[in-house]
C-alpha cells in the first residue's frame, strides 16, 4: 500500500459537479468557465503563431515580447511597471505559477496563513512542500479579511501568507484599508505574500483592484500571480504569469525550470500580440462582466434564492435557505440531480466550514442562453 503524500486530497469539488452535470443533462453554472468563444483577434493570432512556427520550446521564463508586453500593461493598469526581464515568468496558468511560488520558499515545518474560503490548490502545494496550512476565516457573509484575527495566527513560523483578491468563491475585494493592514502586518517581518489576482479585470461599480502591485513595501514582498485564462476566455490554454522581485524570481524560476520548463509557447505569441493590439479587451471586462452580473441578479429575483452581493469576480453566491435546509454539498447534488442547474458547494473551501450555511456559487461568465436555461429551471423550486 502506497502511503499517500496528500492524504486529504481526492477529485475536486469542480471536477466532480461537472461531471455530475454531464450525467444529468444539467446547466452547468458550477465550474468556472466562460461558454463563449475567445476574442477573434486572439484567436486567429493563435493560429498564425502555430503557422509561423512558433511550435517549439519558448525561453524559460517566457517570450520577451510577452514578458515585454506584461510590464506596459502592469504599468498602464497599476501605476508600477516591472522589469520584464528580471520580474516577470510566464507559466502555466495561475495553479502553476501559485504552487510554484509557494515552493519557492516555504520549507518543512513552515506555517502559511490561507484566507478561508480559499481556493482549492493553495493547501496541497503547501503541504507538498512540507508546510503546513493555518486557515483563517474570512468575516462571515461579508468575507472580509479580520486583520486582527490575521496578526493573531502568525507564529514565528509563518512564512506566507495567501491572499485573493477578488476572491474566489465569494466575490469579495480588499479595500485601500486592508493593503495598508496588510502592509503594516507583513512590513519587517520575514513573511513573504502570494497574492492571487487572477480576477483583477472583474470589479464593479467603480471600485478599483487593489493590486498588490500599486504598492510598494508590498510589492517587495510578493509574488503577485494572474492568469490568461480568466482574462481572455481560454481557461484550457493554461497560461499565466508571476511578477516578483528579482531575488523572489530567480527561486520562483528554478522550480518552474523542473517543473514545466516553458509554457505553450503559440499562445505566449498570440498575448503578446493582443496585450498591446487591443489593450481595450482587458479594460472592457469589468463592465462586460457587471452587465452580465447585473442581468443574473435581475433574473434571480424571480427565484427563491437569495443572492448576495457580487463586487468582483465571476460567480455569484446565492443563499439558499428558502428553498431547503439540506447542507450545501448535499443541496448542489439535489439542484443538478432532480432540479438541472449544477453550483457548487461552499464547504470544501473551507478547513471548518461554517455551521449552518447554506451558500452555492453559480458561474455567471455565459451566454444568455445558458442563464436564461438555468433561471427557468431555477423557477421551478
Ligand atoms: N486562483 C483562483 C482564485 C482561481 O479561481 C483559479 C481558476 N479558476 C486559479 C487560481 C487557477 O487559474 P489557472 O486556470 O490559470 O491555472
Ligand atoms: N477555478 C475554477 C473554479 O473555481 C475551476 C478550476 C478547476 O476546475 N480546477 O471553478
Amino acid at each position: 500500500m502506497i502511503s499517500s503524500k496528500l492524504p486529504k486530497v481526492g477529485t475536486t469539488i469542480f471536477t466532480v459537479m461537472s461531471q455530475l452535470a454531464a450525467e444529468h443533462g444539467a446547466v452547468n453554472l458550477g465550474q468556472g468557465f466562460p461558454d463563449f468563444d475567445v476574442p477573434q483577434a486572439l484567436m486567429h493570432a493563435l493560429e498564425q503563431a502555430v503557422r509561423n512556427g512558433f511550435n517549439q520550446y519558448a525561453p524559460m521564463a517566457g517570450i520577451p515580447a510577452l514578458r515585454q508586453a506584461i510590464a506596459r500593461k502592469t504599468e498602464r493598469a497599476y501605476g508600477y511597471m516591472p522589469d520584464a526581464d528580471r520580474d516577470i515568468t510566464v507559466t502555466s496558468g495561475a495553479t502553476e505559477a501559485i504552487f510554484n511560488a509557494v515552493h519557492a520558499v516555504v520549507r518543512a515545518g513552515d506555517e502559511v496563513i490561507v484566507l478561508d474560503p480559499a481556493y482549492d490548490s493553495y493547501e496541497p502545494a503547501i503541504e507538498l512542500a512540507g508546510g503546513v496550512a493555518v486557515h483563517v476565516p474570512l468575516t462571515a457573509e461579508t468575507f472580509a479579511p479580520d486583520w486582527q484575527r490575521i496578526r493573531d495566527a502568525v507564529t514565528p513560523r509563518t512564512r506566507m501568507l495567501v491572499i485573493n483578491t477578488p476572491n474566489n468563491p465569494s466575490g469579495a475585494i480588499f479595500t485601500h484599508d486592508d493593503m495598508l493592514a496588510l502592509a503594516s502586518l507583513i512590513n519587517d517581518t520575514g513573511i513573504w505574500l502570494l497574492s492571487d489576482e487572477v480576477y483583477e479585470h472583474m470589479v464593479y461599480d467603480g471600485a478599483r483592484h487593489e493590486s498588490v502591485l500599486r504598492h510598494a513595501s508590498l510589492r517587495e514582498r510578493a509574488f503577485v500571480v494572474s492568469s490568461f485564462g480568466k482574462t481572455y476566455h481560454c481557461t484550457g490554454w493554461k497560461l499565466g504569469y508571476c511578477i516578483a522581485p528579482p531575488s523572489l524570481s530567480a527561486e520562483f524560476r528554478k522550480v518552474h525550470q523542473y517543473n514545466v520548463f516553458c509554457s505553450f509557447a503559440p499562445a505566449q505569441h498570440a498575448f503578446a500580440h493582443i496585450l498591446d493590439a487591443q489593450p481595450e479587451h482587458h479594460e472592457q471586462l469589468g463592465a462586460f462582466y457587471q452587465a452580465k452580473r447585473d442581468g443574473f441578479r435581475e433574473q434571480l429575483l424571480t427565484t427563491s434564492l437569495f443572492p448576495l452581493p457580487v463586487p468582483g469576480g465571476y460567480f455569484q453566491l446565492v443563499d439558499y435557505s428558502a428553498v431547503s435546509q439540506l447542507d450545501d454539498v448535499e443541496f448542489c447534488r439535489w439542484l443538478t440531480i432532480e432540479k438541472g442547474v449544477t453550483a457548487i458547494p461552499l464547504s470544501p473551501f473551507y478547513a471548518q466550514p461554517p455551521a449552518g450555511q447554506r451558500l452555492a456559487r453559480l458561474c455567471f461568465a455565459k451566454n444568455q442562453e445558458t442563464l436564461d436555461a438555468a433561471i427557468e429551471r431555477l423557477n421551478a423550486l
